[in-house]
């Protein structure tokens, strides 16, 4: 069993083919503490060139910095003062604490890839997990793909393991349940990132999101859709 994460070594050296979906950025994640005051319910924060997102995590926020793909060296190259002058230009009320981010050792790259495997498996190797299909981190589900990811392959080959070793023909059936959940969320996250993440990054005037998906934000029916499918995904999987 491969599970060894987005840059699996034991994918590599098994020859799989992958396919490179490709994504326009990369993410810096870094933690700022959180305050009594700050607003609440904060996902996403949007300005020209610029997009944050913010996960409350209780006593702080995890923040996510989207940049254009490849572009850590040049932000690196003009200081880390003038990196925190845009986290606070894009979130004002961060900018009474972003001394916290005292190196940059304090600021996480996650180099994005979306990609997946063509065939998963091969005769006595099955991946799962970002091993076999690394997302995006639009949505943050790719926690949940991976445990579900385990799940069905525990419910799918439990109980011929207990009897002895299984064929390609089984370890095929774990794809085969779990290959249709992963091409949706990628499809909706390569959605997001051209209609959303890249024009955002590119642009020198400030964004509003199309007025479309304003007014369906406002409609309660459509606020549950997303958080149907971040939190529960496409193919919920329960242990058996
Ligand atoms: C900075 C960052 C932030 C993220 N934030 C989120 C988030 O908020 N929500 C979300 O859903 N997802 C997030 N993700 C993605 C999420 O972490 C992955 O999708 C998920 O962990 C995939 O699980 P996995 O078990 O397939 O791989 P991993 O969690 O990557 O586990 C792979 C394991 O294999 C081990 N390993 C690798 N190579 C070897 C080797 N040669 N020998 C021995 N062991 C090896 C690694 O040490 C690791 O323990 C984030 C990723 C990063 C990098």
């Amino acid at each position: 069993m491969a599970a060894d994460g987005r840059r699996s070594v034991i994918r590599e050296k098994a020859g799989l083919e992958v396919l490179d979906i490709g994504a326009p950025m990369d993410v810096l994640w870094m933690r700022v503490s959180k305050h009594p005051s700050d607003p609440s319910q904060l996902l996403g924060r949007i300005e020209a060139g610029q997009m944050l997102v913010m996960i409350d995590r209780g006593d702080y926020w995890q923040c996510a910095y989207l940049i254009p793909k490849g572009s850590l060296e040049r932000l690196k190259q003009e200081g880390l003062q003038a990196f925190r002058a845009k986290l606070a230009r894009v979130a004002p009320f961060l900018g009474d604490r972003l001394e916290e981010l005292q190196s940059w050792d304090d600021i996480k790259l996650l180099t994005v890839a979306v990609d997946r495997l063509k065939q998963w498996y091969r005769p006595g190797l099955l991946c799962i997990g970002d091993a076999a299909h690394a997302m995006s981190p639009a949505g943050g589900v790719g926690i949940n793909l991976a445990i579900q990811d385990a799940i069905a392959t525990a419910n799918i080959l439990g109980p011929g393991l207990k009897r002895g070793p299984v064929g390609p023909e089984q370890l095929a059936l774990v794809q085969k349940r779990r290959e249709w959940p992963t091409r949706m969320t990628q499809r909706l996250q390569v959605l997001l990132q051209n209609r959303l993440i890249t024009p955002v990054l590119n642009s020198t005037q400030p964004v509003s999101p199309p007025r479309l998906l304003r007014w369906l934000a406002q409609q309660p029916l459509f606020r549950r859709i997303p958080a149907r499918l971040v939190g529960i995904g496409f193919r919920p999987e329960h242990v058996r």
